[in-house]
């Protein structure tokens, strides 16, 4: 393919792009596909010989469009939202178009440079700690890491050899080995799964202690189990806490966690990769409280920013202690302006070597919407989940299991689990909203996210009312069931009755 075919099919592609999320509603959320659909539908290898683009794009919509979940739909109500913006994806096209791996500030100084901008301004944008910033004195700073999952992991991992190094220092008596073995680490049990898949990925057990009633992990939970395991021996490590739990969007007591977390030397790490966006509402300030006290956090730009996946922004209060952690050298990765203050070479932040130019896209984003645009997106959905919420609590048949938080309204229709689980079963295949279930303390309910590219009140509109109408028909059906159960045994009874006086007369 030459420039001129580029320009022909990019153009196309973008035209195909701009259409299918302009006209979204057309599609229900679901694709109406079985398992296998797509792999009966294309050859078995490749093909010897080139093809035209337009016939690979219309073999995209042909043959890939009926497989796809429509997340940017606004029928979208599953698990939390992730984002979609055109700046965004302009600046996923030029990233493409650049093509560089960015480890080190001379394999594109635009790269890492405008990483540190674009993390210092989010940083503020957010209003957190100055020693988070890249421009403060100290050793904080921010850097770009592809999902939460890889952020927590490098949180983890970082603080598990920091503790190592600790130990080996005070207890030189003791093997490595030794100490590796009695390293362990905390979160809630309402943490995302991430966390304890970090924990097996860095061979260090994470305990999940429990979360109070309101589903918020304290300080106490952390107190009691660190001076249980300290009592047996154990070398506690770190605790991450969570700042909008997958489950209903929760908030952990990060002051409670921080003063426990101080007194035994544990990393206190913070995921807030959904809520995080919300730091920078003067309504939701009170979701910051305690985060001066936090050693790292993550948030996820892709969920409520605007920004397209992958991008997990991940802040460090002393950077030099995952460089430390994960420096690994060699004489053709080193170049003369290495450890300068302000261009770090993020390849020692993160687990890859290579690293794409994500900074790129969120400044695109950041200059076209303004912070006013970005703040105004959070609260069209905050807005729309109350709208949402309103309408639950106005319908007698339905209640809410959690206060609603930002985007998140967590309901159920209210009785045994089986008209929530049957209500949604309907609706799944109905396929016009898509929602998941999720369970506290043996009670099923479901979670309704605000998701989408441009949702608005007529979709909320929408998918309230097919999930009313869906349980008015489902309880329509219950009923009639119920009814027919008792006719039948009515006339089981009265046939078994005839079948006596049958046999009395025969006697
Ligand atoms: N943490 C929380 C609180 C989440 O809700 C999620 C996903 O929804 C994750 C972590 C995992 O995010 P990622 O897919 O970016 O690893």
């Amino acid at each position: 393919m030459d420039a001129k075919e580029f320009r022909e099919f990019g153009k196309a592609a973008v035209d195909y792009v701009a259409d299918y999320l302009e006209n979204i509603r057309e599609h229900d959320v679901l694709p109406a596909v079985d398992p296998g659909y797509l792999l009966q539908l294309l050859p078995k290898q490749m093909p010897e010989a080139p093809e035209a683009w337009r016939e690979i794009l219309s073999d995209v919509d042909r043959v890939i469009r009926p497989g796809i979940t429509h997340w940017q739909s606004p029928n979208m109500h599953a698990y939390y939202p992730t984002s979609v913006s055109y700046p965004s994806i302009v600046g996923d096209i030029m990233a493409n178009g650049f093509g560089i791996i960015g480890f080190s500030w001379i394999c594109s100084p635009a790269c890492t440079e405008l990483e540190v901008v674009v993390m210092d301004w989010l940083a503020k944008f957010l209003k957190l700690p100055s020693h988070f910033l890249h421009e403060s004195e100290g050793p904080g700073g921010g850097v770009i890491q592809g999902s939460a999952s890889e952020a927590v992991l490098v949180a983890v991992l970082a603080a598990r050899e920091q503790a190592v190094r600790r130990e080996r220092e005070c207890h030189p008596e003791q093997s490595e080995s030794e100490i590796r073995g009695k390293l362990i680490a905390y979160s809630s049990d309402q943490s995302n799964s991430c966390i304890e898949k970090a924990g097996v990925l860095a061979a260090m057990p994470i305990k999940l202690l429990p979360a109070g009633e309101d589903l918020v992990l304290r300080g106490a939970a952390l107190k009691e189990a660190i001076e249980r395991d300290v009592a047996a021996g154990l070398i506690p490590v770190i605790c991450v806490a969570t700042l909008g739990t997958t489950g209903t969007c929760a908030y952990d007591d990060i002051e409670s966690l921080a003063s426990i977390c101080e007194q035994h030397q544990v990393w206190l790490h913070v995921d807030a990769a959904y809520a995080g966006g919300a730091f920078a509402l003067d309504e939701c300030a009170e979701l910051r409280r305690g985060l001066d006290r936090v050693d790292s956090l993550n948030f996820n730009l892709h969920k409520f920013m605007l920004v397209n996946f992958d991008c997990s922004a991940m802040w460090l209060r002393d950077a030099n202690k995952v460089i430390d952690s994960f420096n690994v050298d060699r004489i053709y990765l080193k170049h003369k302006h290495e450890g300068q203050t302000q261009i770090p070479d993020f390849r020692h932040w993160q687990i890859p070597l290579g690293r794409r130019f994500r900074a790129l896209k969120v400044w695109i984003t950041f200059r076209t919407l303004g912070a006013q645009g970005l703040r105004a997106h959070m609260r069209k959905h905050i807005d729309l989940a109350i709208q949402f919420e309103n309408l639950v609590k106005a319908d007698e048949r339905f209640e809410l299991v959690a206060p609603r938080a930002l985007g998140l309204v967590c309901f159920r229709a209210k009785g045994d689990n089986e008209v929530t689980s049957q209500l949604l079963q309907r609706l799944m295949e109905r396929k016009k909203i898509y929602m998941v279930k999720a369970e506290h303390r043996g009670q099923l309910f479901l979670r309704f996210v605000i998701c989408g590219m441009d949702p608005k009140p007529s979709d909320i509109q929408f998918a309230w009312s097919e999930i009313e109408t869906q349980l008015t028909s489902l309880c329509a059906e219950q009923q009639v069931n119920a009814r027919k159960a008792g006719e039948l045994s009515e006339l089981t009874h009265h046939l078994s009755g005839l079948q006596l006086t049958n046999e009395t007369l025969q006697r």
